[in-house]
């Protein structure tokens, strides 16, 4: 026998997930008569949703005993939804998919494939159009995967979802890294192992709305870049020798014209700006610090990443150890 771990992380989805339930469980079913050593369960993970999307999950639970819950005491985001599954998933192999719909469960039989049949550690989607989204966000997220890629040695796959099925061996290394700033798109990169890349259209989520704000994906784009480069740090340094090799010239310049003419420089309009472009420039680059370190603050801290507040498995509260 052996177990797929469907995890799905879960805020404010009471509306989609009867219908996410209904598709994944006629998926498995298909599924179980090819293979019929395949079990299933279903681990929806509670990311503190203020609706009904606990009560929901329990009472699917009452009727499949193939589900599984954890709740958290509060919205911890999606990253850590994504770790709490990984963590108590019991499967051979575990699936992430999210609870709108916009994961198709039909394309469930071919990442089975990749991972049991061909031999992969890995089977990922990855979305070749971006079909029903706002333009603007659009340009923003292909911006940030062409900039990311630039700065950062881990791979990351424009348009990957976290749709991706892994055996394992594979979950578990990403269970092991503890990091406190989670940015699993760059995890997967990082850790490696052999990743087959399945294609597919976008699809609109069925029901409710998304969960993600402008700003919400921007703050998640920038714990991507500083979760996985370095390259900002060192910025300071190539503007420092840029500004020191054009003052060098400008002082060269100031002596011959003092010889050669003999007028003394005037102006002080030209030295305010060039005050206030060094000093702009200085303050950016102490506000990149302050990024990093602020990071680097929080991860010393060692908080837990979620905390469970109610699990299917027991009723008493349990703290997640980082
Ligand atoms: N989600 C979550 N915690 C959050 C935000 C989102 O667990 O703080 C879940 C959400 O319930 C869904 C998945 O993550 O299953 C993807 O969210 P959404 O569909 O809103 O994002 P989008 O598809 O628009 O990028
Ligand atoms: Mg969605």
């Amino acid at each position: 026998m052996s177990l797929l771990s469907v995890i799905v992380p879960c805020y404010n989805e009471q509306e989609a997930i009867p219908f996410f339930y209904e598709a994944i469980t006629e998926t498995a079913a298909g599924i179980s008569k090819t293979r019929p050593e395949m079990e299933f369960e279903f681990l929806f993970i509670d990311d503190g949703s203020s609706d009904d999307t606990l009560s929901t999950i329990e009472g699917l639970r009452e009727k499949d005993s193939r589900v599984r819950f954890v709740s958290f005491s509060r919205n911890f985001g999606k990253e850590a939804a994504l770790y709490a599954g990984l963590k108590n998933a019991k499967g051979d192999y575990a699936v992430t998919m999210d609870a709108d719909m916009q994961d198709p469960p039909a394309l469930l039989p071919e990442l089975c494939k990749a991972v049991i049949d061909e031999g992969y550690d890995s089977a990922a989607t990855r979305r070749v159009t971006r079909k029903g989204e706002p333009i603007i966000r659009s340009f923003f997220a292909r911006s940030f995967y062409r900039l990311i890629n630039r700065m950062s040695s881990a791979d990351i796959v424009d348009g990957a979802r976290d749709y991706r099925i892994m055996t394992r061996k594979m979950y578990s290394s990403i269970v092991e890294m503890k990091e406190y700033n989670r940015f699993t798109k760059g995890i997967y990169g990082w850790i490696g192992f052999n990743t087959k890349w399945i294609e597919f259209e976008n699809v609109e989520r069925i029901a409710g709305e998304t969960k993600w704000s402008f700003w919400k994906l921007f703050g998640y784009a920038m714990e991507g870049i500083i979760g996985f480069s370095t390259a900002p740090l060192s910025m300071a340094t190539w503007f420092g020798i840029l500004m020191a090799m054009v003052s060098f010239l400008g002082i060269i310049f100031i002596i011959v014209k003092k010889l050669v003419y003999g007028d003394p420089t005037s102006g002080w309009s030209s030295l305010v700006c060039i005050m206030l472009l060094i000093a702009g420039i200085q303050l950016f680059c102490i506000g990149i610090m302050g990024q990093y370190l602020a990071k680097t603050y929080l991860e010393t801290k060692r908080r837990p990443i979620y905390i469970a507040r109610k699990t299917s498995e027991d009723e008493r509260s349990e703290r997640d150890g980082g």
